[in-house]
C-alpha cells in the first residue's frame, strides 16, 4: 500500500536525510522524498496500518532534521 504525504523541508540534503530515516521505520517498505514537490511517498509493508506507522516516520524524520515536517 502506497500513500503520499505533504512535507516541509528546507533543502535537498535534508530531504535525503528524511528519506533515509523513513526507510528505517518498522512497517515501511520504501520511502521516496520529492523535494521539488515537497512530497513523501511511503510504501507500507503488507498488513500495516499507515495511521499507526506515520507518527514513527514523522518522529524519525524530526530526529535527523528538527526543522522538517511531515503532515499526517
Ligand atoms: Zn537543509
Amino acid at each position: 500500500m502506497t500513500r503520499n504525504y505533504k512535507i516541509d523541508v528546507d533543502c535537498p540534503a535534508c530531504a535525503a536525510k528524511m528519506e533515509a530515516a523513513a526507510k528505517k521505520v518498522e512497517g515501511v517498505k520504501d520511502a521516496v522524498v520529492n523535494f521539488m514537490a515537497l512530497k513523501m511517498k511511503v510504501d507500507f509493508e503488507e498488513g500495516t496500518d499507515p495511521g499507526a506507522v506515520m507518527p514513527s516516520v514523522r518522529k524519525a524524520c524530526k530526529r535527523v532534521e528538527a526543522d522538517c515536517e511531515v503532515f499526517i
